[in-house]
Parts: C-alpha cells; structure tokens; sequence
C-alpha cells in the first residue's frame, strides 16, 4: 500500500485553524473586559485576596458609575452581610427590590438575599415571611432551609416539621431523625402543662417517624414510672438495647434503681453487669458501681472498680477507685489521698465531659441538641476520655 503524501499538506491547514479560533475567542474575551471598568477588577482581586474593605470601596465606585447593574449590588449585600453589616446589606437588598427592571428571577434572588439579613440580624418573623413567598419559585429548597432553623429558634415545632418534610422532598435527604427530635420537643411541652396523654402520642409519633429514636423510648419509660408502671418502664429502657446499645450508658442507673424498687436488686444489678460486660462505658461501670454498694458493699463495689481499670485504665477509673479508696481509710492516711483525689479531680473534670461530633462543644450535661452548632444527636453517650481513647 503506497503512502499518500497529500494528507500531510492537511497538518499546517489544521494548524491556521486552529490559530484563527483561537484568535477569535481571544478577541471576544479582550472586547468582553473592556467593557467592564477598572474598579470591577480591583474588587474581584480584592476578594480573591480577602481585602473586604478595599473590595467594597471597588465594587461601590462600579455600583455608583454604573448604578444598572444588579449582579454589583447583589456582591456588595452579600459582603455586608458577611461582615455583619447587616443594616447595609438590608438596605441594598431593599433597593435592589424596590428596582423596577429587576427580571422575575433577580426579584427571588432579592427576596432570598434580604430573607438572610433579617435571619441573620434575628428579625425572624420578617426573614419567615419572605423565605415563605419563595415557596413555587427557583429558591424554594434554600427557602425552605433556612424555615427549618426559623421554626427549631421559635421552638415551633409542628412548623418544623413541615418544612422539614417539604426539605425532604426536595432534597431527598433523610429528615426523619431530626422529625422525631421535634416530636420528642412537642412531648417535652406537653408535659410540662400536665398533658400526659398528648405526650405519649408524640413520642408514639417519634418512634413511628424514626424507631431507632432512642430519646424518645427514654421519655417513655420515664412517663410508665411517674405512672407507677415500673414494669413498663423498664420494658422501654431495655428496648435501647436493640436501638442502639451505646446509649444504655444513659439509663443503667435508672434500671437497677427501679429493679432495687420493686426488691428485685440482684436481678437489676445482673442485667447492668451484663451490659456493662457488653458494651463498656464509664457511667455504666458507675451504674453497676452503685449496684454492687447496694447488693454486696462497699468492698465487692472496690473489686469492681479495680478490675474495670486493669480493662479500661483511664484517669476517670481511676479517680473512681480513689473515691471508693477513701471510704476505708482514715487519719493522716485519709487526708492524704483526699489530696491526691483533688489534684486527679481538676484533671478529670474536662475528661468526664460528653462531647459533640459536629463542632466539638463538651458540655457536662449530656444534649440531643447541640447548644453550641445546632445540630441533632451529634453527642455521644460516652464521656470525652472514652471517646479520645476509643475505648
Ligand atoms: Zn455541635
């Protein structure tokens, strides 16, 4: 088969092509950004650098010089508001809706911008009436978003869980969790005036929204004992067990003293041994702790103590065996390890505290709701030290 020479004239006419497209592009960008002034590049560098100063003086000279253009004023809010000048970025909003040659979609992206500065400067009824006239349009999902936190703030929670659930549909992302928290919020408010009946339905609503909801099988057996029905509470502790197993670190103490109630300590005390045998936590071995002083005394409950450190030596063992330590002691011996318990005191003290996954924020008080990021069932039931040492 003979080569033909020909097609290789094809290379340079590919490549003068190629060259001329290229050209072409070049020349349309360079006509495209002399078209736009000075300033407006000054503030884009200013911004790449995280000069918000000397981007907002930029991007306010393009603004007055060519006072048409939204996309400025929509930046210029959008700084203001991310520097917390909240007040400015109203007003610019504000103009910018007050505007008549605003297009359908800028008008939304207005009422969207201006929804966040109310938000963000706590008028929360002015930023929930905007976010609701973005229901039907393009910012429906980040409306209904920002609604979620509106209502969880006002502690609304039965429009919480609607938006929630209009959240859900759009974006597909499972929402039941944070549904059963606000039901379990409704229970809580039903039993502070007194509604117990209301309350159990909430939580029966719980559990159907999310069955894994350990919260809510808390309250449960909470509200079966304040209604003499110890039996029935304690049916709903152990039922953590098949939710989530970790979480029973919370209700040991409640099961044996319930047990220890109705004269059946052994068979309590067997029950949180197991669990603790199961799955190792500190207030567990606290739990059972306290069981062991009640069925076998104070030495059996020392045993104890030891032989969880020799399996988990932490500080917060440790300071528990200290604790039991003292009980037998007297004199010069006492007083001395009372000073060494309070110098391992100061140093457990942030150990012993539980913890949020999402943020970080410890707290000694254990939260189905971070005070700190707002976020749902992000603290473990298991206290700083444990976690650290992933034991
Ligand atoms: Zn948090």
């Amino acid at each position: 088969m003979s080569f033909e020479f020909w097609w290789l004239l094809g290379f340079p006419l590919f490549f003068i092509l190629g060259w001329l497209a290229a050209r072409i592009d070049i020349k349309e960008l360079m006509s495209e950004s002399r078209g736009l002034p000075m300033s407006y590049f000054r503030g884009l560098n200013f911004l790449l650098n995280e000069q918000q100063d000397k981007a907002i003086e930029s991007l306010l000279e393009v603004a007055k010089n060519d006072p048409q253009t939204a996309e400025i004023h929509f930046a210029l809010g959008n700084l203001f508001r991310r520097r917390g000048e909240v007040e400015r970025a109203i007003k610019m909003h504000q103009n910018l809706l007050d505007r008549p040659d605003l297009d359908k979609e800028q008008r939304f992206e207005a009422l969207f911008e201006l929804g966040q500065d109310y938000f963000k400067a706590g008028f929360l009824d002015r930023a929930e009436s905007l976010f609701v006239k973005l229901v039907g349009t393009s910012f429906e999902e980040r409306g209904f978003s920002f609604l979620v936190d509106i209502y969880e703030q006002e502690k609304d929670w039965v429009k919480a869980i609607e938006a929630s659930r209009r959240l859900q549909y759009f974006t597909e992302k499972n929402k039941q969790k944070n549904i059963a928290h606000y039901y379990c919020e409704i229970a809580t408010a039903n039993l502070k005036t007194g509604d117990v009946t209301s309350a159990q339905k909430s939580l029966g609503k719980a559990l159907k929204e999310n069955p894994l909801c350990v919260r809510a099988n808390i309250a449960l057996g909470d509200i079966h004992l304040d209604k003499s029905e110890p039996q029935t509470a304690i049916d709903r502790w152990r039922g953590i067990e098949r939710q989530n197993p970790a979480y029973l670190s919370l209700v040991g103490q409640r099961i044996f003293d319930v047990y220890n109630h109705l004269g059946k300590a052994k068979e309590g005390y067997a029950l949180i041994k197991k669990y603790l045998s199961d799955y190792p936590s500190y207030d567990l071995m606290q739990a059972v702790y306290e069981a062991n002083l009640v069925c076998s005394g104070v030495d059996r409950a020392y045993e104890l103590v030891k032989s969880e450190i020799m399996k988990f030596p932490t500080l917060l063992t440790l300071n528990k065996l200290l604790e039991t330590q003292l009980v037998n002691l007297e004199g010069k011996q006492k007083s001395d390890m009372r000073l060494v318990k309070n110098i391992v005191d100061q140093h457990v003290k942030h150990l012993s505290l539980y913890f949020c996954d999402f943020c970080g924020f410890k707290a000694a008080k254990f939260h189905w709701h971070c005070p700190a990021c707002n976020s749902w069932d992000t603290y473990s039931p298991r206290r700083y030290e444990e976690r650290e040492g992933n034991l």
